[in-house]
C-alpha cells in the first residue's frame, strides 16, 4: 500500500456479521471501478460476535487495499471514526455504516461534488428507511440544531459523506471526545455541499443504538456546538425568579392586608416544587458542560487499540 492514495474508506463495525459479507461484495466493486488508488479502513468497536473474524479474513483476502483497527471494547461509533480519521491516508474520506443503509454504489455521486471543488458533500438520505420514531425524533432534534447552532444541514444523521484531507486533520487536531464529526466537520469547511443519497431498509440484525445512546448523541450534539441550552436556561431562571417574588408580593398583601391565608400553604409548596425542578435542570445542564470539560482537561486516552491489521 502507498503512503498516499486518492480515497480512503471509513467504516465502523460494532456486531455486524449479518452484513459485512454482502458489505464485502457490494463495496469493493464500486471502488475498483473508480480506477482511483483507494483503502478500506474498518474498525472493530469491540464487537461481541464474529465481524472480527470477518473482517480478518477480508483483510487477508484484499491485503492491499484493507486496513482494520481492532478496539480492546466499545467506545461508540463517532470514536470508531476518529480512531479511522488518525490513520487515513487518502486525499479524500469517505464515510459509511456497516449495515448497508448507506449504499456503496451512492459514492461516485459524492465524489463527483469533491471533483467540483466542495470539500465537504453531507449526504441526505431520500426516502428513509427508520422508524416513523426515528423519523420524527430526527426531525425536532434538526428544527432544535437548527436554531440554537450555526450548522446548516438537511440530514445530520446521515453517515454517508465526503471529507476534504485538510477537514480530516482539521478534526483529528481539535481532539474533540463527545463529538457530532458530521457537525465539527461542517464547521470547518469552507464550500460544503449536499445530495441526496438512497437509504435502505437496514440489511440484517438491528440498530446498535439504543433510546439512551440516541438521547446522549443527540445531547452531544447541541451542547458539542453551543451554549445556548445554559443561556435559555439562565434567562428562564431569572423570569422564575421574578414571577416568584411577585407571587411573595401577591400572598404577603392576601395576607397582611386580607387576612386570607386559606389555599397559602400549598401554593408556596407548588411554587417551591416547581423551583426545585427548575434548579435540577440548571444543574444537570451545568454537570453536562463540566464533565465535557472535565473529559478534555483529564485528556485521557479515548480508545485503546487492541491490534492494527494492515500492510504498510
Ligand atoms: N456502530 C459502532 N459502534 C456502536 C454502534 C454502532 O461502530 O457502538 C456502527 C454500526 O456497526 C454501523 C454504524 O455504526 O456501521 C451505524 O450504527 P446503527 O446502524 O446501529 O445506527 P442507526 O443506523 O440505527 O443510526
Ligand atoms: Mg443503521
Amino acid at each position: 500500500m502507498t503512503s498516499t492514495v486518492f480515497l480512503s474508506v471509513v467504516i465502523p463495525v460494532y456486531n455486524e456479521e449479518l452484513n459485512l459479507p454482502t458489505l464485502f461484495k457490494r463495496l469493493y466493486p464500486v471502488l475498483d471501478q473508480l480506477g482511483r488508488s483507494y483503502e478500506v479502513i474498518f474498525t472493530n468497536d469491540g464487537s461481541h460476535d464474529r465481524s472480527l473474524e470477518l473482517l480478518r479474513a477480508q483483510h487477508a483476502a484484499r491485503s492491499d487495499v484493507t486496513r482494520v483497527i481492532d478496539f480492546n471494547s466499545n467506545y461508540g461509533q463517532h470514536m470508531a471514526i476518529m480512531a479511522a480519521f488518525e490513520r487515513v491516508r487518502g486525499e479524500v474520506i469517505i464515510t459509511l455504516d456497516a449495515d448497508l443503509q448507506n449504499p456503496p454504489e451512492e459514492i461516485p455521486k459524492l465524489l463527483e461534488k469533491i471533483a467540483a471543488g466542495h470539500d465537504y458533500v453531507g449526504g441526505y438520505r431520500l426516502n428513509r428507511q427508520d422508524s416513523l420514531f426515528r423519523t420524527y425524533a430526527s426531525k425536532i432534534i434538526n428544527c432544535v440544531r437548527e436554531k440554537t447552532t450555526s450548522i446548516e444541514m438537511t440530514d445530520q444523521g446521515c453517515m454517508l459523506r465526503a471529507y476534504s484531507r485538510p477537514i480530516i486533520d482539521a478534526i483529528v487536531r481539535s481532539g474533540a471526545i463527545n463529538t457530532f464529526i458530521p457537525a465539527l466537520a461542517y464547521s470547518f469547511s469552507s464550500h460544503p455541499a449536499e445530495v441526496g443519497v438512497k437509504h435502505e431498509e437496514r440489511h440484517a440484525g438491528v440498530s446498535n443504538y439504543s433510546f439512551y445512546a440516541l438521547i446522549r448523541l443527540n445531547f452531544d450534539l447541541i451542547t458539542g456546538f453551543s451554549l445556548a441550552p445554559l443561556q435559555v436556561f439562565t434567562m428562564f431562571a431569572m423570569a422564575c425568579a421574578v414571577g416568584s417574588f411577585l407571587l411573595v408580593l401577591v400572598l404577603a398583601y392576601m395576607r397582611l392586608f386580607l387576612h386570607d391565608d386559606t389555599n397559602g400553604v400549598f401554593t408556596l409548596f407548588g411554587i417551591l416544587f416547581f423551583l426545585i425542578s427548575v434548579t435540577m435542570i440548571g444543574i444537570g445542564l451545568i454537570g453536562e458542560y463540566v464533565g465535557r470539560t472535565y473529559q478534555v482537561v483529564r485528556a485521557r486516552q479515548r480508545y485503546h487499540v487492541r491490534e492494527m491489521l494492515e500492510t504498510k
